[in-house]
Formats: structure tokens, C-alpha cells, sequence
């Protein structure tokens, strides 16, 4: 069974790691590590076909589209969430962002990383989620977009295979698939990544003018939801709770300023912010650099 926000080609989504503290512009939070391997072309590419594989098989069975009445609600807030993830650098500004809803009762929300979002509107409605909780669910996705999370997982693959010839990607992803040892070795990072774009998808949730503290119920709603099975990623939900509510002073601080209450205004702002963005930098960063 799928995981929440559970990918559907795992090395295809992934990472989620946050802005340096020396950002390329004055509100752009959610960058990828500058030091990451291979290139994003390369995933894109790779991102278009999985998504159009994926579109084929719920095309066959008849269900794309979407049946509650959470349609109208869900396109309006990714509207929201992407005008937000476009202010954070170049190539979000040019990714061509795509929401589709699908009725698939085996499917919750995952990202492709050529900046395709799937929502399935039975998980929503099965959850009686809210339109902040609902803005939470995509922000997540679309932050591992943003964050490349994909390359970054590749990223640390690369370093930590065990031959240090020069690899091709593919190769990357045969070790992968086919050495369960090393898929467990890599599951820590993995989840680093899903921890991340929980942070990540709160401050853009924030930017979009979402409330932070409404966001988070999401959590207590996915209680005795499956995490994955021998791979579980994105931790349970009481871990996510505990981690999303570290990262709450600081959207709140980032809400104020675009929600236009002004308290994000007499705290320092930008200063502030980036010393804790810096020390939300994941492990999985570091170990990028391994390499
Ligand atoms: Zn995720």
C-alpha cells in the first residue's frame, strides 16, 4: 500500500532540503542545494515519462478527473501554492506547474519532478481534509519539486555506492532497484528528505496565506495511516506533528508579512528567517556533499 504523499516512482520524487542562508533573492526560502549531481534536466525528463506512464494506467481505468466536492477548492488553492513557489528562484518561476486529480482510491498526493502534482480527491474527501490541510498536502509536494528531491536522493546514491567509477544516472537507479541492502541505506535520507518537505511545504504554505497552525491538524487526521512498508518514508505522523510545530514561529513570522498583519515586520525579517532556515538544513545536505 502506498504511504501518504507516497511517491509513485521514489527516486523520481524525494528531497526536500532548504534554502541556503545566502538566498538568490529577498523571499526566495525553498531552493535546492546548489551542489547536487547529475543535472535537473536529466529528472525532468525522467519525471515526464513516469507522469505520463501514470496518466496512461488511470486513464485505462477510468479514473482521472474528479467526483467531490472538493474540485473547484483544490485548483483554487494550488493556484495559491504555485503563484507562491514561483517567486522562489528561475526555475520555479519557469516550471510549468500542473495539478491532476484522480478519483484512484490507492492514491493520495505525489510530485513528478518536470512539476506535475497528483491528488487523488477520494484521499481529501476520505479525510474530510480542510482548504489550509489541503494547501499543506500540495505545498509538500510541490516543495520536493522545488527542492529537487529526486536529484538530491540520486545525489547521495551516487556517493555512497561502492565502486567510485564514474556513474551514469541509470546506473544509479539499477543499484537502487535491484540491491534492497542499499535501498535500506538509503532510506534514512529518504526520510530526511519527507521531514524537509514538511518544513518546506509549511513556509510556502505560509507565503501562500495559509495559517500555519491550521495546516497542522493534517497530521492528527493521518494517525494510523500506513508510512510505507519495508521502506517507510515519510515518518509517522506524531514525528511530523512534533517537527512541522519547531518550524511554526517561523511561519507564522513569514504569514505575517505576506498575510499583510505586520507581525512578521518587527522582528528582524529577512535576518531572522535565514539563521532558521540555516539551522533547518537536513543531514541529507550534508550529505550530498560527501561526494
Ligand atoms: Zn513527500
Amino acid at each position: 500500500m502506498q504511504g501518504i504523499f507516497q511517491s509513485l516512482n521514489r527516486v523520481l520524487l524525494l528531497a526536500c532540503l532548504f534554502a541556503a542562508p545566502h538566498r538568490a533573492s529577498a523571499d526566495a526560502y525553498i531552493e535546492p542545494d546548489p551542489q547536487l549531481g547529475f543535472s535537473s534536466e536529466e529528472f525532468a525528463q525522467r519525471g515526464r515519462e513516469a507522469f505520463q506512464q501514470k496518466l496512461a494506467v488511470l486513464a485505462a481505468r477510468g479514473q482521472l478527473g474528479c467526483t467531490t466536492q472538493y474540485c473547484t477548492g483544490v485548483r483554487e488553492i494550488f493556484a495559491r501554492i504555485v503563484a507562491a513557489a514561483r517567486t522562489q528562484g528561475d526555475k520555479a518561476a519557469t516550471t510549468r506547474w500542473e495539478l491532476v486529480i484522480t478519483t484512484a482510491p490507492d492514491e493520495d498526493a505525489s510530485a513528478f519532478a518536470s512539476g506535475q502534482i497528483l491528488v487523488s480527491s477520494t484521499f481529501l474527501q476520505q479525510h474530510g481534509l480542510t482548504q489550509s490541510e489541503i494547501a499543506y498536502v500540495l505545498a509538500h509536494e510541490v516543495s520536493h519539486i522545488l527542492l529537487e528531491h529526486a536529484r538530491a536522493y540520486a545525489t547521495v546514491a551516487l556517493a555512497l555506492m561502492p565502486h567510485k567509477v564514474r556513474h551514469s544516472l541509470s546506473d544509479v537507479y539499477a543499484e537502487i532497484d535491484f540491491d534492497l541492502g542499499f535501498a535500506l541505506q538509503l532510506a534514512p535520507f529518504d526520510m530526511d528528505a519527507e521531514f524537509e518537505a514538511d518544513e518546506a511545504g509549511l513556509i510556502l504554505g505560509a507565503m501562500a496565506g495559509y495559517q500555519p497552525r491550521e495546516m497542522l491538524p493534517l497530521f492528527t487526521k493521518l494517525e494510523g495511516e500506513s508510512t510505507g512498508g519495508v521502506l517507510p518514508s515519510h515518518g509517522s505522523p506524531a514525528e511530523r506533528l512534533k517537527r512541522a510545530e519547531a518550524t511554526l514561529p517561523l511561519a507564522e513570522r513569514i504569514y505575517g508579512r505576506y498575510a499583510g498583519d505586520g507581525s512578521g515586520a518587527a522582528d528582524g525579517g529577512d535576518a531572522a528567517d535565514a539563521r532558521d532556515i540555516g539551522h533547518a538544513m537536513s543531514p541529507l545536505r550534508a550529505a550530498t556533499r560527501r561526494r
